[in-house]
C-alpha cells in the first residue's frame, strides 16, 4: 500500500478476503490502514468468523457489512481505494452513502491495478501443497474416469462420474461447470457437458478441476474413441508438442508472451497456428482465473512461487478439437508439473 501510495484500501471480493484473513463466509468487507484491520460481515457468521479470521478485528455489522466497513475507513483515514474490477456501479454508491459530509465524493478512488491479485499471484509453501493436492485429486481422476468412458455414453453421465470419483476423494467442489466435450463437439473451446453420447470414432475433451482446501486445480486432456485418421493424429502431436514446449519455457524470469510464444510457434510450424484461438494459460489459486495471464505480448516476468496452467489446442470447426492442459508450479530454476498424468496418445 505504501509503494502505491494506498492511505486505506477496502476490500471486498471475497476470494481476496479470505487470502488475506482466512475468512471464508459469502459476505465480507476488509478495511485496512497501516495501522490495523478489520473484517465486517454479518450475523449468520458471528462464530465462524471468529474462528477463520486472523489479522483483522471481526466487526458484527448490524445492517450492511460493506457500509460499516466503509464507516470505519471514513473515520480512519482521509481517502480509500477500492477495486474497480470488483465493485459494481450499485455497491460504490453503497459506499459513498456511507461517507459523511463533503467528504464522500471524493473520499474512494479506483486502484489502477489490484494489490492483493497481484501478491496473491505468488504462492507460499503451503499454498503450494494444497494446489499439488487438488491437482493429484484431478490426476486420479482421470485415470479412474478412462476405463468408465464408452460410445454411447452421454458427456453428462461422464462428467457426472468424474465428479462423484471427486468428491469421494474430498474434493469440496469442482472448480467450474465439468467440460466435456465429445467428437464435432471437441471443438468448441468451452464445450459443457450435453446430452450428445460419445462418438464411436472421435475425441473426447476432458478438462475439468476439483477444488480442496478452498483453492482450485484445473487440467485437460484429450482422448480418441476408436482409430484416428492420419490428420487427428497429426494435429494430437503438433499440441502436445507445443505443450511440451511451453512447459520446457517456464522458468523465473520468462515473460508469459514468451511462454505462449514456445506453445503458439510450434503450432506455426504445423500450419495449426489459426486454430489456435485462445491464450496459452493462466494463474491459478483461490479462483480457477487468476493472474497471471499467459498470452501473447504479455510482459509480465514469471516468478518462482507462481501457479500457472499451460493449455494450448486446436479447434477444427465441424470436425474436432484437442487441447492438453497442466498445471505448472513455478520453481527457483524451471517449472514443475503438479498433473503429471500421461498426455500421450489414449484411445479408447
Ligand atoms: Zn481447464
Ligand atoms: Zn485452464
Amino acid at each position: 500500500m505504501a509503494a502505491e501510495h494506498v492511505e486505506a484500501l477496502l476490500v471486498t471480493h471475497l476470494p481476496d478476503v479470505r487470502w488475506l484473513c482466512g475468512f471464508t463466509g459469502s459476505n465480507a468487507a476488509v478495511g485496512v490502514t497501516p495501522r490495523s484491520a478489520a473484517l465486517f460481515t454479518d450475523g449468520r457468521y458471528t462464530t465462524q468468523a471468529s474462528e477463520e479470521t486472523q489479522g483483522a478485528r471481526v466487526v458484527v455489522a448490524k445492517k450492511s457489512a460493506l457500509m460499516e466497513a466503509c464507516a470505519w475507513l471514513d473515520k480512519a483515514a482521509r481517502r480509500a481505494w477500492f477495486d474497480p474490477q470488483h465493485t459494481s456501479v450499485a455497491e460504490l454508491e453503497l459506499m459513498r452513502s456511507a461517507i459523511g459530509g463533503r467528504k464522500r465524493h471524493h473520499f474512494f478512488a479506483p486502484l489502477k491495478s489490484p494489490l492483493v491479485p497481484k501478491l496473491r499471484m505468488v504462492k507460499d509453501p503451503a499454498e503450494l501443497r494444497v494446489i499439488g493436492q487438488a491437482a493429484q485429486v484431478g490426476c486420479t481422476v482421470f485415470e479412474e474416469i478412462l476405463s468408465r468412458m464408452e460410445t454411447g455414453l452421454a458427456e453428462i453421465a461422464v462428467a457426472a462420474e468424474l465428479e462423484f470419483l471427486a468428491r469421494g476423494m474430498g474434493a469440496e467442489g469442482m472448480s467450474f461447470e465439468t467440460i466435456i466435450a465429445s467428437g464435432p463437439r471437441s471443438a468448441l473451446p468451452h464445450g459443457r457437458a450435453t446430452q450428445a453420447k460419445l462418438p464411436r470414432k472421435g475425441f473426447v475433451t476432458l478438462d475439468f478441476g476439483v477444488i480442496l482446501n478452498g483453492y482450485c486445480s484445473d487440467m485437460t486432456r484429450t482422448v480418441h474413441l476408436g482409430s484416428a485418421s492420419r490428420e487427428e493424429r497429426f494435429a494430437y502431436e503438433s499440441v502436445l508438442a507445443a505443450q511440451e514446449a511451453a512447459v520446457a519455457a517456464v522458468k523465473p524470469g520468462v515473460t508469459c508472451g514468451e511462454v505462449d510464444e514456445a506453445a503458439r510457434s510450434v503450432l506455426r510450424k504445423a500450419g495449426l497456428a489459426k486454430y489456435f484461438t485462445h491464450s496459452t494459460g493462466h494463474g491459478v489459486g483461490l479462483e480457477i482465473h487468476e493472474q497471471p495471464r499467459l498470452a501473447a505480448g504479455q510482459e509480465m516476468p514469471l516468478e518462482s512461487g507462481m501457479v500457472v496452467t499451460i493449455e494450448p489446442g486446436v479447434y477444427l470447426p465441424g470436425k474436432f478439437g484437442i487441447r492438453i492442459e497442466d498445471m505448472v508450479a513455478v520453481t527457483n530454476s524451471g517449472g514443475q508439473v503438479l498433473t503429471p498424468v500421461t498426455k500421450g496418445w489414449i484411445e479408447l
